[in-house]
């Protein structure tokens, strides 16, 4: 049930009457409902115990995803809220009718997801800070995607595994060893608009095949880690790798380097979930 609080906020602020609702399954962090209302149908989502920028922080990403030109689809926002006194923080956006995509489908989200990753900026980075799932993300703008990737990537993913004794000390030499290998692993790119969390759940594809991106967590990166971070759990098809390198091919051997890039969403599991992630890690790190 969607709390009374939302409900009186979305008629009291957005004239948006809601005349049925039902759960929709499948996030990680927040509850979501599909609304039928007087303006259309609607995707809810709300948390409870949400940092109080937390909907406003993902309504400004997908602004900036759907302000890029030709990129993938991108559902509109249609209000967001802060938690006030009893309504949790909630944010409402265009609902997206789900369909089943084929290859050649993937193969256009591939296209347009490189064409998403030509939208530049001068500094890797972006000028506010996010969420990545439901842990913070800084994102103080630098000039190299080295320096960037150290000290906003994973220097504060590090720091909070140890500090919650998920790691151990031990392994920040190894960590310094791999630093001073970074410029050798890592080919130098220009900052580009990166979705910034793509694993296969934070896409779908719609009623006439479009890949949709929902759930970023934006800033202008590598364009290989939205890439690498693909890769992390499956879910994308051959198709969808041969579209992106059509529209921009990879400097070669790729894979290697997606384990380097992955440390990222690796040490956010860490954080968020130890268990078998905390090994995978450890093993990774202990290579240098
Ligand atoms: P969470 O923030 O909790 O991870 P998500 O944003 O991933 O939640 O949404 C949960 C599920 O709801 C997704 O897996 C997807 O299937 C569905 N979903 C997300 N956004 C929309 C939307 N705009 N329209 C329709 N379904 C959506």
């Amino acid at each position: 049930m969607i709390p009374k609080s939302i409900r009186e906020a979305l008629e009291d602020q957005f004239n948006i009457d809601i005349t049925l609702e039902n759960s929709v399954s499948g996030g990680s962090i927040n509850q979501a409902h599909k609304l039928e209302t007087n303006q259309g149908t609607f995707f809810l989502k709300w948390n409870q115990s949400a940092p109080d920028n937390f909907f406003e922080a993902e309504a400004k990403g997908l602004e900036l995803l759907k302000s890029a030109d030709s990129g993938p689809r991108i559902p509109s926002v249609i209000a967001w809220q802060k938690p006030v006194a009893e309504t949790p923080g909630f944010l409402l956006l265009e609902f997206i009718h789900e369909g089943a995509g084929n290859s050649s489908d993937s193969f256009h989200f591939g296209e347009k997801l490189a064409t998403l990753h030509s939208t530049r900026s001068e500094k890797f980075g972006l000028t506010y800070d996010n969420y990545i799932g439901s842990l913070p993300q800084q994102n103080k703008p630098y000039d190299d995607w080295n320096t960037f990737f150290v000290e906003k990537r994973i220097n504060p993913q590090l720091k909070m595994a140890i500090d919650s004794g998920k790691l151990s000390q031990g392994i920040l030499a190894n960590w310094k060893r791999l630093i001073h290998r970074l410029d050798d692993l890592l080919p130098p790119a220009k900052p580009c608009l990166v979705h910034g969390d793509l694993w296969g759940g934070n896409y779908l594809f719609d009623e006439n095949g479009n890949a949709v991106l929902i759930d970023p967590a934006v800033y202008y990166g590598h364009p290989e880690m939205d890439l690498a971070f693909s890769k992390m759990f499956g879910g994308f098809s051959n198709s969808f790798y041969d579209g992106y390198e059509s529209v921009n091919p990879l400097p070669k051997n790729f894979s290697e380097r997606v384990p380097v890039y992955n440390m990222y969403p690796l040490l956010v599991h860490v954080n968020l979930f130890s268990g078998h992630y905390t090994s995978q890690f450890e093993q990774f790190i202990r290579t240098f």
